[in-house]
């Protein structure tokens, strides 16, 4: 198998990342081609589609191999279930599996290929192994089930941004459009450890986002932004 190319994603590292695609709607990045697949007639036809299936590798947990039973954060963390009963990043074969939003395609001037996509789960820098379309008649089992994580969490932070900070994120809506938004969205789920959640602590948090290094921390069932820098 080879890599076909590389995500670049807002999530600049895994923390704060949501735990699925598409709850996070605003995350948009894109998939820039190595040269060996910079051919625009691979993707011809694609914008026939709303949704893509993206299959890539789980890069930054690969070394750390796999065992039979994980313990999924969605359920605590201290219930142990087989790892292909999961969507576990800690794989036999650690391969990702996501359904993204199609935005659209781009050829930059230096014969470059963009495929651009929202909603995205994936750390920047993801390898991508392969893409297909994502196709509602095959793909949307309405009456499927599911016992465990049968629905979305419910982002339960409300999120708000230190004053001192307005003139910045008017600056980074420019750079990066629903910014504000974006970081509303992610910091809604709680990225704390599972352990943590729902729990206030004194502790300031740190995550890059975009472009930017924002620190964060949780109050009540609030959570305040207080310092946007550039990374
Ligand atoms: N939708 C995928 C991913 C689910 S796991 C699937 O079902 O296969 C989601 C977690 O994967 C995120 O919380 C993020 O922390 C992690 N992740 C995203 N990209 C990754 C990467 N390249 N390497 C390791 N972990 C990654």
């Amino acid at each position: 198998m080879q890599i076909i190319g590389h995500v670049s994603s807002p999530y600049k590292e895994k923390f704060s990342i949501p735990r699925q695609p598409n709850l996070v709607q605003h995350a948009k990045g894109y998939i820039e081609f190595l040269p060996d697949f910079s051919d625009i007639d691979m993707l011809c036809g694609i914008e026939a589609y709303s949704h893509l299936w993206l299959v890539f590798i789980f890069h930054q947990t690969a070394e750390q191999g796999w065992k039979a039973k994980v313990r999924p954060q969605r359920l605590g963390g201290n219930k142990k279930m087989g790892v292909l009963a999961t969507r576990s990043t800690f794989r036999p074969n650690p391969i990702g599996l996501s359904c993204v939003a199609f935005d659209k395609v781009e050829k930059l001037k230096n014969g470059k290929v963009r495929l651009h996509i929202e909603g995205l789960d994936l750390v920047d820098g993801t390898p991508i192994v392969d893409i297909k379309p994502y196709v509602p008649y095959a793909d949307v089992i309405s009456q499927a089930t599911s016992a465990f994580a049968a629905e979305a969490p419910v982002s339960k932070m409300n999120v708000e941004f230190a004053e001192a900070l307005t003139d910045k994120l008017v600056i980074c809506e420019q750079k990066y459009s629903n910014f504000k938004q974006f970081v509303i969205q992610v910091l809604a789920q709680d990225p704390r450890p599972v352990y943590k959640q729902g729990k206030a602590d004194n502790k300031m948090y740190g995550v890059k986002l975009v472009y930017w290094n924002l620190q964060f921390k949780i109050e009540g069932d609030k959570c305040m932004v207080y310092s946007i820098e550039d990374i």
